[in-house]
């Protein structure tokens, strides 16, 4: 088997959404290549003394419709193809939703759990500096993503406030809320998640009380769309991180769970009556009704996606279906909310975050939350809609909608010069 590529992937659904949509090559052509690419030796003098050189990069994809916008990953396997794909997924994302960005992303190739946090620190002003050229306010917007957090964002604002002379807020989105950060959206993307949940059950004329839901990575997303979807009635039947997984057939008692891994209990050492342990590949395909991949990309592939006994896939993580598996899984009738919608909340409160901070306001979390409900509802509807006008998946009319702004933009911006 050829070696995945996630940049290939997006662009085989590229093609056939542009297809359906009848859009003639020249329309699309530009949205096949990023538009710029930067990639950077960050050197790092560790605690030790030793010296050590770190590969990064920061790719943006499109800035038709507006400035770029995407997080940083720290990830050992980040690379310039992940980079590629993640860049242009949040320039779909951003019009799926139709908040006023392009997309672009970044990332660290590095385990950053092997660092010390001033070694961290280190590296993530160093990375700032590094991209300094390229990223702004107007220009292209930083946020978190895998393994990055809100500290890790207060540096990046720092940095590049403390370069320009001016405090700089708009720069990086997902900051502490000491320094511009927004209410609500640490758990932004976890709530689009549930939201989406809500709606397409709805639509399916399910009620949560019926349905069982397993899902892999409890950080950030996975964490708080199990709490969410816990709190709605939803039975979180089996729950996954690196550490190992858990199943209860009665339903697991999520909120002792992160009680438990707030006192730094490992996941996969959970005890409690009517709790099993998991394989950790095994959560995938465990039985469930609704399966929620919460971590990286390429995690249901054609090896897998015959066992996967879930009748509804929602993709809180970004491109964690490779386009072979998305195949059997729409072969077998089993649906997919892609990640480009059902995890755009976090985009879309970063989008409230930097509209506060240009304007100088503090919006209260009931506003940020109302919004954001309205976007996600709005945006899933409309994807809904393209899905059944051409009899495609939720995954193609979510393509199709992102194209269909996106190639809209570009013809009347024109081409310069
Ligand atoms: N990293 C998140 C994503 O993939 C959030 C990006 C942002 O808020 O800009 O959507």
């Amino acid at each position: 088997m050829a070696e995945y590529n996630p940049y290939e992937n997006m662009l085989l659904i590229l093609e056939r959404a542009a297809g359906l949509l009848g859009l003639n090559k020249n329309d699309y052509r530009t949205l096949k290549y990023p538009e710029r690419i930067l990639q950077v030796s960050i050197p790092i003098e560790m605690d030790d003394g030793s010296v050590r050189v770190f590969e990064g990069y920061r790719i943006q994809h499109s800035s038709v419709r507006g400035p770029c916008k995407g997080g940083i990953r720290y990830h050992q396997d980040v690379d310039m193809n992940e980079v590629k794909a993640l860049a242009a997924w949040m320039s779909f994302k951003c019009a799926v939703v139709n908040i006023p960005y392009g997309g672009a992303k970044g990332g660290i190739k590095v385990d950053p759990r092997k660092l010390t946090k001033k070694e961290l620190e280190r590296m993530t002003r160093r990375y700032t500096a590094s991209i300094m050229p390229i990223i702004g306010p107007q220009e292209d917007i930083l946020a978190p993503d895998v393994n990055t957090t809100p500290e890790i964002m207060g540096w990046v604002m720092d940095t590049y406030s403390m370069v320009k002379g001016v405090n700089v807020p708009g720069v990086v989105t997902g900051k502490p809320l000491e320094i511009g950060g927004s209410l609500g959206r640490v758990q932004a993307t976890g709530r689009g998640v549930r939201i989406v949940t809500r709606e397409i059950i709805k639509y399916l004329g399910l009620s949560p009380k019926q349905l069982t839901v397993s899902i892999q990575g409890m950080g950030n997303v996975g964490g708080t769309a199990a709490r969410l979807l816990y709190k709605e009635g939803f039975k979180i039947v089996a729950v996954a991180d690196i550490t190992g997984g858990i199943r209860a057939d009665a339903g697991l008692d999520i909120p002792a769970i992160q009680a438990y891994m707030e006192q730094g209990g490992a996941l996969g050492s959970y005890e409690a009556p009517g709790v099993v342990k998991l394989e950790n590949s095994d959560i995938l395909t465990t039985q469930c009704d609704i399966l929620i991949p919460a971590t990286m990309e390429n995690q249901l592939t054609a090896e897998n996606a015959n066992d996967v006994k879930a009748k509804i896939i929602i993709e809180a993580a970004n491109g964690p279906t490779a386009v072979e598996a998305d195949e059997i899984f729409n072969e077998k009738g089993i649906i997919v909310v892609p990640d480009i919608l059902a995890n755009a909340g976090g985009v879309v409160v970063s989008y409230f975050e930097w509209v506060q901070n240009i304007n100088g306001q503090i919006w209260d979390l009931n506003k940020v939350n109302s919004s954001l409900e309205k976007i996600m509802v709005r945006s899933f509807n409309e994807v809904l809609g393209m899905k059944e006008k051409n009899d495609t998946t939720l995954r193609v009319g979510a393509y199709m909608l992102a194209i269909e702004r996106l190639v809209a933009a570009k013809k009347i911006r024109g081409f310069f010069p």
